[in-house]
């Protein structure tokens, strides 16, 4: 495994090869080993990991919690609601609280872009060691998830050895709502990263034409790509211009609490356009497995009956996987000392 050189993972731009590898690598030798009960690894034995969650969460916050205590940490859970914060308390403070309680890591969700990033630069120039792993901010990034996503799809295409490599020229189509989706963005980093070509899918509304240049410049901050050749991103509106020659389907949930305006007539007419059901994969002319994050709308991305086809839906493989990968990132962030790590 490569040398690891991120104190905190905001997201997804500014990793390598090496940590695209480093990352699947150990979330496989974590899925082969069973880690519940009295079977836990000591890896994060005597560490404090904080999940700070101000937005709802089923299967991260979760998957976050067991992941950590899988690894011998102790976990300490925040909710908004119960907290000081409802009696004037800042962010930060909050964060800071916990942070002297001990806390190595911060698990951090929240609906504004960019709050994990500005809390780990805080915490930095405070001169505190805890590093913050983002859980998801605003429509910007989440990145567990692309990593979870990009390691289920490797093992689907490369069961014996789940590497990056297993991606390279696959083409994946993304569908639905990419424009409320810190998934998609997550995931086009991670996808082309990794050298697959992406294929995104929707109506005008939820899928602008500046998507397609979405990788081409580092992000704001940041001086260059670290990976040198990126796969493709195009788009195309209708699913039977995206899917034929298809090796996988993403499909992302209509994102309806992001949305400042109403922009699908009706789910009806939205899942007859866009909805992934058995009858449309026959378009891509092979077999191939369908992805979705989580929440489903049951018959609105995705009909209920592929949902629940564990021949094709990854969902449940991908819940899986998310406890493996979550438990690699917090092993690599925390696992070992981080008062060199810089980026
Ligand atoms: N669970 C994912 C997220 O937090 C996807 C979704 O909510 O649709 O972004």
């Amino acid at each position: 495994m490569s040398d690891w050189n991120h104190r905190h993972i905001i997201d997804l731009s500014t990793f390598s090869e090496e940590d695209y590898e480093s990352v699947l690598e150990l979330a496989n030798r974590f899925r082969s080993i069973p880690t519940t009960g009295s079977r836990k690894l000591p890896a994060l034995q005597g560490k404090l990991v904080v999940t700070l969650f101000f937005e709802p969460s089923t299967r991260t916050r979760s998957s976050f919690e067991l992941a950590a205590r899988s690894l011998s940490a102790d976990v300490q859970s925040f909710s908004p609601s119960t907290s000081s914060l409802s009696k004037g308390e800042t962010l930060l403070d909050t964060a800071r609280t916990y942070v002297a309680m001990g806390a190595d890591v911060l698990i951090v969700r929240h609906g504004s872009t960019n709050v994990p990033a500005q809390l780990a630069k805080a915490l930095e120039k405070a001169g505190e060691q805890t590093a913050v792993l983002n859980g998801g901010d605003g429509l910007h990034s989440h990145p567990s998830q692309g990593l979870l996503d990009l390691y289920t799809l490797a093992r689907y295409f490369s069961p014996n050895q789940p590497s990056p490599k297993a991606l390279k020229k696959k083409k994946i189509v993304i569908v639905g709502d990419i424009l409320h989706s810190r998934v998609a963005r997550s995931n086009l980093w991670a996808l082309t990263g990794c050298g697959a070509d992406v294929i995104l899918c929707g109506p005008p509304s939820l899928l602008p034409e500046s998507f397609e240049n979405f990788v081409d410049a580092p992000p704001p901050g940041q001086q260059i790509d670290l990976i040198p050749k990126r796969g493709k991103i195009q788009i195309k509106r209708t699913l039977e211009e995206a899917l034929p020659g298809a090796d996988a389907i993403m499909t992302l949930r209509l994102q309806k609490e992001r949305m400042r305006q109403n922009l699908i007539t009706n789910l009806y007419s939205y899942h007859n356009n866009y909805g992934i059901n058995h009858e449309r994969i026959k378009l891509c002319k092979k077999k191939v497995p369908v992805l979705h994050p989580g929440p489903v709308n049951r018959g609105v991305e995705m009909s209920s009956d592929l949902l629940d086809d564990k021949s094709i839906s990854l969902v449940e493989e991908q819940v899986k996987n998310g406890i493996a990968t979550r438990m690699a990132l917090l092993y690599l962030i925390a696992a070992k000392d981080t008062t060199n790590q810089s980026k």
